[in-house]
């Protein structure tokens, strides 16, 4: 790999025109301030403002500044999946573009993997500001719940901020599946981990781009795809109610036999009893649905994105290594 930059950094932007110059400022002197080479790759998803412009204005101002836009909104993990296919560096950078992911910790994470090899390092968030109303709550929920359910050997309480070395960027590249939680590959991927600690910021201007829609899409990916314990609660759900139908009957024939009672007659109790059962049935499957869902978007193999144009990079690179 010649004229490779040692460091790439990968943005997703959907709609950042008034992020943009503040973010390709800061992080531009976080990274001349590591020393080392350098390409800041943007992936325009599809963004309906001036954000693809703003870019090529910025590739004008310093070719390091690059461009890929997507043919359209293909969301936050394509975009950051493209983005990494289309990254030279001997180590891949993953921020947000709403500066909510400081560049100025940068430096931090190139230390780490220069002076500690460490080949990924996660920023984890010391406090987020982020965090409040729905959404909050949702990011309280979502992590403690991921670390039970996943079978992973640590579930990261970390968001896509991170370095990778090429070596598991390369890896990375060679996973094949759709529904893609990043910070979960990242983590099954392996390899020596290593951690940065940093303050979540709030978004500097503008709305969050994902919606709540995608962020709970995105959320149950993240416990589905490194887990199939959701169907065992099916299942284990299924066997409770047996058991206490079962239960139940037995009551009753006893007291009809022994105590020559009349069954119990009431209407109330079979209704609850119904939606009750008749509830856990829907949600089994459902369950048995987000699955099934996923497993049609695998075997369909539609590429996970579309590049419309790049400007400063060179073609994709997802099949060509490893
Ligand atoms: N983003 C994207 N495509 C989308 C939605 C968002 O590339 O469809 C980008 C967005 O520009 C930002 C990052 O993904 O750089 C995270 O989005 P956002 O800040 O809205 O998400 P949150 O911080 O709420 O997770
Ligand atoms: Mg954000």
């Amino acid at each position: 790999m010649s004229n490779c930059p040692t460091i790439s950094v990968v943005v997703p932007v959907f709609n950042e025109e008034e992020n943009l110059p503040e973010l390709i400022r800061r992080t531009t002197v976080a990274l001349e301030g590591t020393g080392e080479s350098w390409e800041m790759v943007l992936v325009d998803d599809g963004s309906r403002d001036g954000s693809a412009g703003l870019i090529r204005a910025a590739h004008g101002a310093d070719p390091r500044v690059k461009l890929v836009a997507l043919s359209r909104n293909f969301g936050h993990q394509p975009a950051i999946t493209a983005g990494v296919r289309h990254a030279r560096g001997a180590a891949v950078i993953l921020m947000d573009a709403d500066l909510q992911d400081p560049p100025e910790v940068i430096p931090a994470m190139v230390g780490k993997w220069r002076g500690e090899r460490f080949d990924v390092v996660m920023a984890r968030r010391r406090s987020r500001a982020d965090a409040r109303g729905a959404r909050g709550f949702g990011f309280r929920l979502f992590y403690p719940l991921l670390r039970r359910l996943a079978d992973l050997p640590e579930a990261p309480d970390a968001g896509i901020f991170g370095l990778m070395d090429r070596k598991v960027v390369a890896e990375f590249n060679r996973l094949p599946e759709r529904n893609r939680f990043i910070p979960g590959l990242r983590v099954w991927l392996g390899f020596k981990q290593g951690e940065v600690e940093y303050d979540r910021a709030d978004r500097a201007a503008g709305e969050p781009k994902q919606t709540l829609g995608r962020l709970i899409k995105y959320a149950i990916d993240g416990m589905l795809s490194f887990s199939t314990r959701p169907l065992r609660v099916a299942t284990w759900m299924g066997f409770l109610c047996a058991v206490v139908g079962f239960g139940t009957a037995i009551f009753f024939v006893f007291r009809r036999l022994f105590f020559n009672d009349p069954a119990f007659t009431g209407f109330t109790t079979l209704l609850v009893m119904m939606m009750f059962i008749g509830g856990i049935q829907l949600i089994a499957v459902g369950i048995l649905g987000e699955y099934l869902g996923r497993v049609y978007e695998e075997v369909k193999q539609r590429p996970l994105y579309v590049v419309g144009e790049t400007v400063g990079v060179e073609g994709d690179r997802g099949g060509e290594e490893g």
